[in-house]
């Protein structure tokens, strides 16, 4: 395959293939943009069916952590990495202190954090080798937002912005008795689902955990739908907290909900789809910029910026005045939010 003509090689600073015939490593770093600060963004280990699919995963996942922190208002750029392998039977000791050893030697540039297929647990003995990754201090809170953990920041986060969508598309403050669907209630999903309950919203959630799903049908008192049933449900917001492109050709005639605003990445199958939502007079929350609370947080471990929780809090609350910015600039402009979101984040990043 040719790299450098690849799409989501455009612009990209540095790309390492690294590998290790002892440990069995094969590994990508992917280091989009370094103009904010150092290239922050998640390792993730999957058995790639072919190289070209790690290559195109590490390149689009990388650029989107520029576009990401720079809209979080974070001094980071973009990077990510990706491993070639089962995480259940390849991921050993010795292949994440390989890891680490290649992650050290870019000096700083990139630093990694948990992702699909690696844990806490892997980031806490790869920084035994590189002080070069994030997000694994234990610390205990009243709510658990600081922790190894980013997904309790991601679900206040979400929880922020779906507050700032309702309040553009529906002009109310208040989520009482709002109707919310929520597909997915792994780690971000759940506590989202718990945020709105206390706020007095009527929930409705997928999922295809059903022991998860009995679980938040008793603490919330949800209603449990069907996976296929959620995008047609008769609600106000659908919030995708499962899978990427969940709004596409199939989901969007059935969408009755005006307000479309979840934690999951990539939502949109293709970016036309932005355009789609936009012209049948539903609001999309861009997924980077909404979900942004557990990278947010991720930065204030790393950077040791322990001056207080309210901080961290006060920054995840910012949520609310990005959407609000990219809500009223969609307006005034008629482009769909995710492109305006795009056009804030390279005026940051681009300068
Ligand atoms: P998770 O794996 O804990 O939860 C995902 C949940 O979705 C699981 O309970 C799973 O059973 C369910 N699911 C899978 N397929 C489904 C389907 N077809 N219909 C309904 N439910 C289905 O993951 P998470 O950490 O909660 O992340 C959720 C999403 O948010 C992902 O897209 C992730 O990339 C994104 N995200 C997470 C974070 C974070 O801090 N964890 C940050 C940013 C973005």
């Amino acid at each position: 395959m040719s790299v450098f003509t690849q799409q989501d090689f455009a612009d990209h600073e540095q790309v390492v293939f690294c590998s290790d015939d002892k440990t069995g490593l094969k590994a990508i770093i992917a280091i989009h943009n370094t103009n904010l600060g150092p290239a922050l963004g998640g390792c993730r280990m999957w058995p790639y069916a072919s190289e070209d699919e790690a290559i195109r995963d590490v390149l689009r996942l990388s650029r989107g952590m520029t576009y990401k922190s720079a809209l979080a208002g974070l001094k980071l750029g973009g990077g990510k990495s990706v491993v070639i392998g089962n995480p259940r039977t390849d991921k050993t000791p010795a292949l994440l202190d390989s890891l680490a050893r290649a992650i050290d030697r870019l000096g700083g540039r990139y630093i990694a954090a948990e992702d699909s297929g690696t844990g806490v647990p892997d980031m806490k003995r790869m920084r035994k080798l590189t002080p070069f990754v994030a997000g694994v201090e234990e610390k205990p809170s009243d709510d658990g937002m600081r922790s190894g953990d980013p997904s309790p920041s991601t679900a206040y986060g979400t929880f922020v912005g779906i507050r700032a969508a309702v309040r553009e598309r529906l002009g109310r403050d208040s989520l009482e008795g709002l109707k919310v669907a929520v597909q997915g209630i792994g780690n971000v999903g759940y506590d989202l689902a718990r945020r709105l309950h206390e706020a007095g919203a009527d929930l409705w959630l997928s999922d295809i955990d059903s022991r998860a799903l009995a679980r938040a049908e008793a603490e919330f008192g949800a209603t449990v739908v069907a996976a296929d049933e959620i995008f047609a449900l008769d609600v106000d917001v659908f919030a995708p907290c499962a899978l990427g492109a969940v709004i596409n050709d199939r989901t969007l005639p059935q969408l009755k909900a005006s307000i479309v605003a979840g934690a999951a990445n990539n939502q949109l199958a293709e970016p036309r789809h932005g355009l789609a939502l936009m012209n049948r007079g539903i609001l999309y929350a861009p997924d980077y910029v909404i979900n942004a609370g557990g990278i947010i947080d991720v930065y204030y471990e790393h950077a040791g910026l322990d001056a207080g929780r309210s901080e961290l809090i006060a920054h995840i609350d910012r949520i609310d005045d990005n959407l609000t910015e990219i809500f009223a600039r969609s307006r005034r402009e008629e482009r769909p939010t995710g492109e305006v979101a795009d056009a804030i984040a390279e005026e940051r990043f681009k300068g």
